[in-house]
């Protein structure tokens, strides 16, 4: 896969403001905030988009929304927050790299545009 900006930001290459960093993947929050929280969560092993996942990653994709809700219970986001996984051009994903945003802190209307 073509290397992105997110790969820049796990090497530390570009600044980020991180949440959380394991073995696996890194939070950060979003540089063009959607709401008052607003933080994706993303693998480290580059993986362009969910089209692209196999059935090795099934571990990793849980871990990922398993950080994402551990950071939500530590940010407070008791009122709610959504998960949201952007996929191809349909899907509104710009950057080609899976990333998980956590949106939080406000309510969110549904259905998204
Ligand atoms: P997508 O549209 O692909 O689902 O989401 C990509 C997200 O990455 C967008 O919300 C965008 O604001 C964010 N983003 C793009 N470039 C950067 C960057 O350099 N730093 C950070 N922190 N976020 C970025």
């Amino acid at each position: 896969m073509a290397e992105t900006i997110f790969a820049k930001i796990i090497r530390r290459e570009i600044p980020a403001r991180i949440e959380h960093e394991d073995d696996e993947c890194l939070a950060f929050h979003d540089v063009a905030p959607q709401a008052p929280t607003h933080i994706l969560i993303i693998p480290k092993k580059p993986i362009s988009s969910l089209a692209d996942v196999t059935d090795a990653d099934t571990p990793l994709l849980g871990h990922l929304i398993r950080v994402a809700t551990e950071i939500a219970t530590s940010l407070h986001l008791e009122e709610g927050y959504r998960l949201v996984v952007n996929c191809g051009d349909h899907g509104g994903q710009t950057v080609n790299h899976l990333h998980i945003h956590l949106l939080g802190g406000r309510p969110l209307s549904w259905p998204p545009g």
